[in-house]
């Protein structure tokens, strides 16, 4: 037996490893069977090249759990070492590769995120063993050899009588990671980062039905067997070409990928791109609910099929962290930290392709069938105009596809709008006003009201509209947009309509005072206008941008939280060409004008759905009564 002493020169590496590494112990296992899978490729590679004379046959990783002897091992047939390969790699290679790591993140390393995608190698199983064994037959003739170390820099090194190819790593695991004994524990791992890799790794057994044999009797037992469990699928979708994949495999993946997902995804888009960098994946687009806090399953990120995390920030654009999928490639660097890896140029790269990718995918989706991308585009809206938010490029190209649906339930497409509007929509600075609805129920008197106009209304209800329409305004020049019961609407109409009031000055005052010393309490900024006769007679609007404020608020998006509550801000427009205007004036008793002026303005506070409690209670009382 030789002993020696491994070659590092910080004298005792593996407790400080040990603590440094404790947040993401749990990689150890991905690390082994990542080296067991490597040394298997290298075989196939080297039978495939005519380098190795051994048959390949189809060998698998097994992992196996020894309860008795407190022991997880990983079994391999790759490629093996001799006893020259196991002092060179994992003697020194290994070893000083540990060594440099802890020197380079010494400070950083509690910024865990760094550490689990390092990819520590060997070293890492030091994190849940006492004592480490490796045994290893080369696919050459050397003998096998046995190298042991218990934690300390010394390790022995001695022969074993092992024939058959391949390398076996025994962890003796420690006392306070001993739920790596377990075989849930062991399970959940292997399904976390090993589902997709692509050699077949064995846990345990599973028991198969088998036909019942001929002539068996209906109540005879079903036969059964066990078999290998294997827990991976060798080769997922996204390493396949997507020529052979038809609707039904990228569903059936999706299903692999998130068991718990019930709902199917509404498209996918393959990613494959070989220069300047290499990158396959399949990105899906779920059906989205405005709730954008209700998001589980995430992107996950993989390398060489090798799950590594499922916080693709800084490589995923932010606004396609919503979508679902995976993303593999071996040119992502993940042992530096997040700003770093924004910085990247190879990085930055990947983000703009996934971006152009994204959306021209949604473009042919548009251009091959309009009236199933219209019929998705609820569920899809919220990313699109989340990524015409944040990203530039993407703003650009989704002019042309981003629908902008009306409260009649039409999609136009923003050309198809400018187009509809272009002469009605115009207010008197010669600005497109764009009309909205946010809550078709709750201002359908608005909605109303603007259609009789022939005024086009939008309907944008997402959660994130209001930014898209403060950045559509600063973008496009000469375009306002405006809440159907926002002031701004006014405006429009006021354009047309303006000097055709009934009543003179003098009388306006007048009204005006009236009308002021009814709603005194409510504290509305009361205006006469000579709006047409067939707009309603009293009209409660909000200034736009207060109106604007609070949705976003609403949305918790806006950065504009924590300032309390915005309050109410009301106008009350009185339309002195109205008939009941006229009647009120003309009313005989000051009682009488104050009563009308009263039913009128809780009309407009109903349809504004702020008519609550007693005051509502008051209104219907009135209204009986009046009917009387
Ligand atoms: P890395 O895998 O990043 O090179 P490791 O510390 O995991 O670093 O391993 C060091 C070296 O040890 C590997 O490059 C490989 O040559 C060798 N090795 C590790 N595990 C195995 C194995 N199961 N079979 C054959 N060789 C192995």
């Amino acid at each position: 037996m030789e002993k020696g002493k491994i070659n590092v020169s910080v004298d005792n590496i593996f407790p400080l490893i040990k603590k440094f590494l404790y947040s993401d112990q749990e990689i150890f296992l991905r690390e082994l069977i990542s080296n067991a899978t490597d040394a298997t490729l290298k075989l196939k590679h080297l039978t495939g090249i005519g380098e190795a004379k051994v048959e390949y046959g189809t060998p698998i990783i097994e992992v196996k759990i020894n309860k008795e002897n407190k022991t997880l091992h990983v079994i391999d047939q790759g490629i093996g070492m001799s006893e020259e390969e196991v002092k060179k790699y994992i003697n020194e290679v290994a070893f000083s590769g540990a060594e440099e790591f802890l020197d380079k993140y010494k400070d950083s390393a509690k910024d865990a995120g760094i550490i689990g995608h390092f990819g520590l190698g060997f070293y890492s199983a030091f994190m849940v063993a006492d004592k480490v064994e490796l045994i290893s037959k080369s696919y050459t003739d050397a003998p096998a050899v046995h190298w042991s170390c218990d934690g300390s820099p010394e390790f022995s090194l001695e022969a074993h009588d092992k024939s058959e190819r391949g390398t076996e790593i025994i962890l003796h695991i420690s006392e306070d990671a001993a739920s790596y004994l377990k075989e849930s524990t062991i399970q959940g791992l292997l399904t976390k980062y090993n589902k997709f890799m692509p050699i077949p790794i064995k846990f345990g057994t599973r028991t198969e039905t088998l036909d019942k044999p001929e002539g068996a009797k209906e109540d005879d037992p079903v036969p059964t067997q066990e078999v290998d469990a294997i827990i991976n699928n060798t080769d997922p979708a996204w390493t396949k070409a997507p020529a052979d994949l038809k609707e039904e495999d990228y569903t059936a993946f999706y299903r692999e990928l998130y068991p718990m997902q019930f709902e199917s995804p509404l498209f996918h888009i393959h990613l494959n791109v070989d220069y300047p960098f290499h990158l396959t994946g399949i990105l899906f687009f779920p059906k989205l609910t405005n709730d954008l806090s209700i998001q589980k399953d995430r992107i996950q990120l993989y390398q060489n099929q090798v799950f590594v995390t499922d916080n693709v920030e800084g490589i995923v654009p932010e606004f396609l962290t919503m979508l679902k999928g995976v993303i593999d490639s071996p040119d992502i660097p993940l042992n530096v930290s997040r700003s770093y890896l924004q910085a990247d140029s190879s990085v930055k790269k990947i983000t703009s392709y996934i971006t152009r990718k994204v959306a021209d995918k949604l473009q042919s989706l548009f251009k091959e069938d309009r009236k199933d991308f219209e019929e998705k585009w609820n569920d899809i809206k919220v990313v699109i105009e989340y990524g015409m938010l944040t990203e530039e490029k993407f703003f650009e190209k989704a002019q042309k596809f981003t629908l902008y649906p009306t409260t009649d339930g039409e999609y136009l497409t923003y050309e198809e709008l400018e187009e509809r509007v272009k002469e009605l929509h115009k207010d008197k600075d010669n600005k497109t006003v764009y009309l909205y609805a946010t809550k078709p129920d709750q201002q359908h008197t608005y909605i109303e009201q603007a259609k009789q106009k022939g005024y086009t209304v939008l309907l944008l209800d997402s959660p994130i509209a209001p930014h898209l329409i403060q950045k559509l305004e600063s973008e496009l020049k000469e375009v306002q947009f405006a809440r159907v019961d926002a002031d701004a609407v006014e405006n429009l109409i006021k354009k047309e309509e303006t000097n055709l009031s009934k009543l003179d000055e003098k009388q306006q005052e007048e009204l005006k005072t009236l009308v002021e010393d009814t709603v005194k309490s409510f504290g509305y900024i009361v205006q006469t206008e000579g709006l047409s006769s067939e707009a309603l007679p009293f009209m409660l609007t909000e200034p736009e941008f207060m109106r604007r404020m609070k949705d976003m608020q609403q949305t918790g998006s806006s950065g504009i939280m924590g300032i309390g509550s915005i309050p109410d801000m009301f106008n009350l427009v009185v339309n002195t060409n109205h008939p009941l205007i006229g009647e009120i004036f003309e009313a005989k008793t000051e009682k009488k004008r104050k009563r009308l002026i009263q039913q009128g303005v809780d009309l407009a506070r109903l349809s504004k759905g702020i008519l609550k409690g007693k005051e509502l209670s008051d209104f219907i009382t009135r209204s009986v009564e009046m009917i009387k």
